[in-house]
């Protein structure tokens, strides 16, 4: 990827931001456009050139592919938390689908035929067999897989009449942080496990909810399969590269193929930071299906993709290094 420049829409938030430091790391010239509603420029390195703007802004959009010779674009710029999507579905097909449709009409307007875009295990709903593979069906059981599920078609017919080719990455659940601590997850409100729990040795809850103990798993509590947020990165990277080298638009998975349940994460950490974890038993959470594992075999045959970092200890550290050091996410940090 020498000497291409790469749009990142989104890239201030927990995933674009740990792939832009990719991209840096790898010396590709990197433009990040966000409205920074849920993510951070702290979190951008000095390299990346940036814009801030809404995707849905059309004259916002062109001013910046004027002003940038883009050759690819990777989009993270949508909302994804499940819960809101349920409440406020609107929000969701505005930002994520509307906006994706602004993105690719400035694309088409402006010659860029290449995008890797941030799709979703949610794509599949509860599923048939473990582990997912990428032909099994996709029926969402919330709104925010139903608009990455649309974005999906959205760019397969545009990829048809327009001749773009997309790569379309389906995480599963995303974690971890940059080794040394410098750039890691910040939400606000905060609804993901992995942080959650490390609030607790951080001071900042008394207990860990685990939703649900009745699910048809080893120990009743739901089962994932958790991905470090450099290890998706890195997907990223091969993905723009794969596209930029001529290969053809396809969907993959992003997991490690292994799962553990709540309960297992929540003894992992205990292990890592050392201390118990205090845990109470609450309902179940909606939408949440029992089981996600996924099957990377795509990812790995096609765009030679290969976890790195994939122990639930490892994980647990490099998240632990970042909450642990940043207590407050980046409000106390300021690294631009
Ligand atoms: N979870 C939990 N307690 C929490 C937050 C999450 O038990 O305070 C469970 C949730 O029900 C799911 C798993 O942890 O089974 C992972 O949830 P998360 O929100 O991190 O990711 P998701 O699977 O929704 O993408």
């Amino acid at each position: 990827m020498d000497k291409k420049r790469i749009l990142v829409p989104g890239g201030a938030g927990y995933i674009g931001a740990h792939t832009v430091a990719a991209l840096a790391a790898a010396g590709v010239e990197t433009v990040v456009v966000d409205n920074l509603s849920t993510g951070f420029l702290e979190a951008l390195p000095p390299e990346a050139r940036f814009y801030q703007g809404d995707i849905r802004d059309k004259d916002f959009l062109d001013s910046v592919f004027e002003k940038e010779r883009i050759h690819g674009v990777i989009h993270f710029a949508a909302f994804s938390q499940v819960g809101e999507s349920m409440a406020d579905p609107l929000k969701y097909y505005d930002n994520n689908l509307h906006g994706t449709r602004v993105l690719l009409s400035a694309m088409v307007d402006h010659g860029v035929k290449h995008i890797v875009f941030s799709s979703t295990a949610a794509v599949y709903g509860e599923p048939r067999h473990i582990p997912i593979q990428e032909g099994d069906p996709t029926e969402p059981t919330n709104a925010y897989g139903a608009t990455k599920l649309a974005m999906e078609n959205m760019m397969a017919w545009c990829a048809r009449a327009y001749g773009l080719s997309y790569v379309s990455l389906r995480y599963f659940n995303a974690c971890g942080a940059q080794k040394g601590g410098a750039i890691g997850e910040a939400h606000n409100p905060e609804t993901h496990l992995i942080p959650l729990i490390l609030q607790v040795p951080n001071g900042q809850r008394s207990h860990i909810c685990i939703f649900g103990t009745d699910y048809p798993t080893r120990d009743g509590t739901c089962l994932r399969d958790y991905i470090h947020v450099m290890d998706l990165a890195q997907a990223h990277l091969l993905a723009m590269e794969y596209l930029l080298s001529g290969g053809k638009s396809d969907v993959f998975n992003l997991g490690n193929g292994v799962g553990f349940t709540v309960k297992e994460v929540i003894a992992a950490a205990e292990a890592v930071v050392g201390q118990k974890i205090p845990a109470q038993e609450a309902p179940r959470r909606p939408g949440d299906p029992a089981q996600l594992v996924a099957s990377s075999q795509k990812a790995r045959a096609i765009l030679g993709w290969e976890p790195h970092h994939s122990g639930i200890e490892e994980i647990l550290q490099d998240a632990w290094a970042w909450h642990r050091s940043h207590p407050r996410g980046y409000q106390s940090c300021a690294r631009r």
